[in-house]
């Protein structure tokens, strides 16, 4: 039986990519290929612990062999096959998850400008052969499928597949090189010293044997030509090597062949560690975030070997969310390797290998951040949002843990600076860490509220994350100070003289307010005479709980419930506008309302809420500037 079937069109295009591609490190198929192999053995070892219908072996192996007149390099396993089904959805689709997403994102012009970093975002796995190959083979058998099959592909819009009869399992791939030409030549791929380096750099540490036969040359025998069964590769994992023999050149050397960066990580860490419970764990944080960091699709997770022998791709007990952009693996050998996934949440080995690891990580971080900070500014660029969202979730649970690793803009400071720099800087009477909601220095500098805290040169936290707010809301104080936000309602800055300057006039003008308050009833909870204003005229601020800001974002989110921030509406006593409401207000003149109504009005617009009737409030203007001309 014979059938022709179409690529999927997410496929297509990546191989039409992978095909026109000039990319430099195309010698890396050589590394998919194998990896897929060594996957494809780890697979039927898995299973075959579990599933009586798999015989249990230990000849696993991975062959490599070259042909110089057929300009084939071929690559074979022993290890789980492909039936039918599996043949149609992994080689004719994408299956790789974010991959199809990735490439929807790109634009026809970047793929072809730049095909070397859309090559290096994501591995490219199978589809990678055809950067040297014009025709790939794949002929496969699966101890699930009664038949055999070989899988046929030019990179062109169609592959086949026709029935075989191949009696051992697992998978053997055929490539065909291109054809060589002026610029570009393939014929690298058939020497076998080539090969051999290949496999040392890339997949030394592949846990089954990679074995080639050899044509060596005995200098003893006269240069007789012997043929050779070598194993290409020592075949002890990198993270099963003794740590001092490990330079972070190879750390970081394994962490772009195995998560297919293009980019060394900005941090890697071994862990081995012995006595109560023995692990190692390879740990990377990339240099760039994953693209598809933030989607609901994005997986976290470490890969988790027991006693090298690999178990799961994506363990995500091992990660609390806050760290969830790490890459990397645990091998555990206290771990059963029988041990099923359901049962494997509940592992208390597990949760303290995860939590140890956790403690490991944070510890280099905050290393990092002591010793080069530069460094560590650039990883709270593209991750410290993460760590906000982890002071914040769990009701604050790890808030002590990442307090000291987030990382603030301030007004007064060019860079960024820790909470600790903040308390340490503080001026002698201040009180409070203060901070303010905003996207820019330049919009916080210019609201009202700014103005106490440029009279007493006090420095203040620039809010710029949604979740910013609620972070220091759960943080509440920072080693025994408070925060405060520059718009909350009981903003005291007074001296004693001040303030008893402004309770007489309070009672003063009491009647006043009370009319204030009474026109502007529907819209806020409260009228104060402010202690904060001095060169603008009128600031909202929040009550104590939720603030303005928060509400504003609470109710972006889907399904909010219209959540409401107790508005208190500050008047500056000191402003000429304040006179003018006191004339007013002594003339009994009608206009007052409509003066109330704007007051309130543009104190909504300097916070950016929305206004709730611009109609109403435009004619009240318009009424204004035409009684002022007269
Ligand atoms: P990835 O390996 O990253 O999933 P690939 O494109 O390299 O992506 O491979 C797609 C899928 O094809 C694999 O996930 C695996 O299921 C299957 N596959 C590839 N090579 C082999 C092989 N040698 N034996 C069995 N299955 C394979």
């Amino acid at each position: 039986m014979s059938e022709t079937k179409k690529f999927k069109t997410e496929s297509k295009r990546l191989l039409d990519l992978m095909t026109n591609s000039i990319y430099t490190n195309r010698e890396i198929f050589l590394r998919e290929l194998i990896s897929n192999a060594s996957d494809a053995i780890d697979k039927y070892h898995y299973l075959s612990l579990t599933d009586e219908r798999l015989q249990k072996r230990d000849d696993y192996e991975i062959r490599i062999s070259v042909n110089k007149d057929d300009r084939t390099i071929t690559i074979s396993d022993n290890g789980i096959g492909m039936t039918h089904d599996e043949i149609v959805d992994n080689l004719g689709t994408i299956a790789k998850s974010g991959s199809l997403e990735f490439l929807n994102s790109m634009k026809e012009e970047d793929l072809k400008d730049n095909n070397i970093d859309v090559i290096g975002q994501f591995g490219v796995g199978f589809y990678s052969s055809f950067m040297v190959a014009k025709k790939v083979i794949v002929e496969t058998k699966s101890p699930f499928d009664e038949k055999a099959y070989r899988f046929t592909s030019e990179g062109t819009e169609t592959y086949k597949i026709d029935e075989i009869s191949k009696d051992s399992l697992g998978s053997t791939i055929t490539l065909l090189l291109k054809d060589n030409t002026e610029d570009d030549n393939f014929d690298e791929f058939l020497d076998q010293y080539e090969i051999e380096d290949l496999v040392h750099r890339y997949s030394d540490y592949i846990r089954y044997p990679i074995k080639m036969m050899m044509k060596e040359y005995n200098d003893e025998e006269e240069n007789k030509e012997v043929v050779e069964d070598k194993t290409l590769n020592s075949m002890i994992p990198l993270w099963k090597k003794n740590k001092n023999e490990i330079t972070t050149e190879q750390l970081n050397e394994f962490y772009r062949n195995k998560f297919g960066d293009y980019e060394d990580p900005l941090m890697s860490l071994f862990i081995s560690t012995e006595g109560m419970f023995t692990y190692q764990a390879l740990v990377f944080i990339p240099a760039h975030a994953p693209y598809d960091l933030y989607s609901d699709k994005y997986q976290k997770g470490l890969q988790l070997y027991s006693k090298g022998v690999f178990i799961m791709d994506k363990c995500n007990d091992l990660v609390p969310d806050y760290l969830r952009f790490i890459k990397g693996l645990v091998d555990s050998g206290d771990l059963s390797l029988n041990i099923s996934r359901e049962i494997l949440q509940q592992n208390s080995q597990l949760r303290k290998i995860a939590s140890n690891i956790e403690k490991k990580i944070l510890s280099e971080l905050e290393k990092m951040k002591n010793e080069d900070f530069e460094k560590y500014c650039k990883f709270f660029e593209i991750y410290g949002i993460n760590f906000k969202y982890g002071i914040y979730d769990e009701y604050g649970a790890k808030k002590d843990l990442l307090k000291d690793l987030v990382l603030y803009n301030t007004v007064k400071e060019e860079k960024y600076i820790t909470l600790k720099q903040y308390k340490e800087a503080m001026k002698e009477k201040q009180e409070f860490i203060y901070y303010a909601a905003g996207k820019s220095k330049t919009s916080i500098n210019a609201m009202p509220q700014m103005d106490m805290m440029k009279k007493h040169d006090y420095d203040v936290l620039i809010l710029k994350d949604d979740i910013d707010e609620f972070a220091l809301t759960v943080l509440g104080e920072y080693d025994g100070v408070k925060f405060k936000s520059i718009a909350s309602e009981n903003l005291d800055l007074l001296d004693d003289e001040e303030d008893k300057k402004l309770d007489e006039l309070k009672e003063s003008k009491k009647s006043l307010i009370e009319k204030l308050k009474d026109s502007l009833k529907n819209q806020v909870d409260d009228v104060v005479l402010s202690k904060r204003l001095v060169d603008s005229p009128v600031c909202l601020v929040s009550g104590e709980g939720l603030s303005i800001e928060m509400e504003k974002v609470l109710n972006q989110l889907p399904n909010s419930s219209d959540v409401k921030a107790k508005r208190v509406l500050e008047i500056n006593p000191n402003h000429d506008l304040f006179k003018a409401l006191e004339k007013l207000y002594d003339n009994s003149d009608s206009d007052f309302n409509d003066y109330a109504s704007l007051l309130y009005n543009q104190a909504l617009l300097i916070e950016g809420l929305p206004i709730n009737d611009p109609l109403l409030f435009s004619e009240k203007i318009y009424k204004l500037m035409i009684k002022a001309a007269k």
